[in-house]
């Protein structure tokens, strides 16, 4: 089952031409080349999320840094 690029209405695999609409559907070759660009974007899009927790992460560790130096220049200056 596909839907159309037009309406959204579902319609059968391999149809050239939408029931609802008459909108042209596209053909193989170009449904997978989207396909291959979904595949992409979703790569792409996982790639950045794990970079943006990598750098959430960073930013945890130096803040436990900053707080941890903190304390310390706190205990040494109750000395
Ligand atoms: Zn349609």
């Amino acid at each position: 089952m596909g839907f159309c690029i037009n309406c959204g209405q579902q319609h059968q695999d391999g149809i050239r031409f939408c029931r609802f609409c008459g909108n042209q559907q596209p053909g193989e070759q170009l449904l997978a080349r989207l396909r291959q660009e979904a595949e992409q974007i979703h790569y792409l899009r996982l790639q950045a999320q794990a970079l943006a927790q990598q750098q959430q992460l960073q930013q945890q560790q130096l803040q436990q840094q900053q707080q941890y130096s903190q304390n310390q220049y706190n205990q040494q200056q109750r000395w």
